[in-house]
C-alpha cells in the first residue's frame, strides 16, 4: 500500500494506518518522518489497531526508546529515537527474533546512521489544523539489513 494519502483528522489517520497493518508481513520497518506534532504516533496508534492490541496502550514512547506489544496478529515494536542523536538500531536493544518476526515502527529514522534495507517510508506533513499529508513508499531493497 503505497501512495500519497490526505487526512482530515487523527481517526483518518489511525484508519489509514490501520488499513496499512493489514499488509504488513513478518520483518516489516516502517520509518516514520516528519515534524514534531505531525501524527506519528498517532499512526502508531492505527498500526496497533490494526494488528489488534488494545491501543491506549500506545503512548509515545519518547522517555523509553523502544515500546514491545505482543499479542496482536504480529508483535510491534514501536521505537523513538527523538532523544538520540544518533543510532543504530543493531544497538538500542531491539530483541533480533521479535523483529524479524514483528512489525519494527521508528519515529525520528532521520537519526539512524545507516539505512533499513526494504523499509517502507512514512512521511507526515502537517498542512495546519487537523490536516496532514501522509505519504506512503516503499524504499529499495539494497542497502543495509538491521541484521
Ligand atoms: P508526533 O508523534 O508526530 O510528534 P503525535 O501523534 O503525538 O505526533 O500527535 C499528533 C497530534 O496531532 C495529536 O494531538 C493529534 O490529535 C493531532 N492531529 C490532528 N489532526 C491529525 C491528523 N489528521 N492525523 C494525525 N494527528 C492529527
Ligand atoms: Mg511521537
Amino acid at each position: 500500500m503505497t501512495g500519497r494519502f490526505d487526512t482530515h483528522s487523527e481517526d483518518q489517520t489511525r484508519l489509514l494506518a490501520s488499513q496499512l497493518a493489514a499488509t504488513l508481513a513478518p520483518g516489516a520497518v516502517l520509518l516514520l518522518s516528519g515534524d514534531l506534532g505531525a501524527g506519528k504516533t498517532a499512526f502508531v496508534r492505527g498500526l496497533a489497531e490494526g494488528l489488534g492490541f488494545d491501543t491506549r496502550e500506545v503512548t509515545s514512547p519518547t522517555f523509553t526508546l523502544v515500546h514491545e506489544y505482543r499479542g496482536g496478529r504480529l508483535p510491534l515494536i514501536h521505537v523513538d529515537l527523538y532523544r538520540l542523536d544518533r543510532a543504530d538500531l543493531d544497538e538500542i536493544g531491539l530483541d533480533p527474533d521479535v523483529a524479524a518476526d514483528g512489525v519494527v515502527a521508528v519515529e525520528w529514522p532521520e537519526r539512524l546512521v545507516r539505512g533499513v534495507r526494504g523499509a517502507i517510508a512514512i512521511r507526515i506533513e502537517d498542512g495546519g489544523e487537523d490536516e496532514r499529508r501522509i505519504t506512503i513508499e516503499a524504499t529499495p531493497v539494497s542497502g543495509y539489513s538491521m541484521r
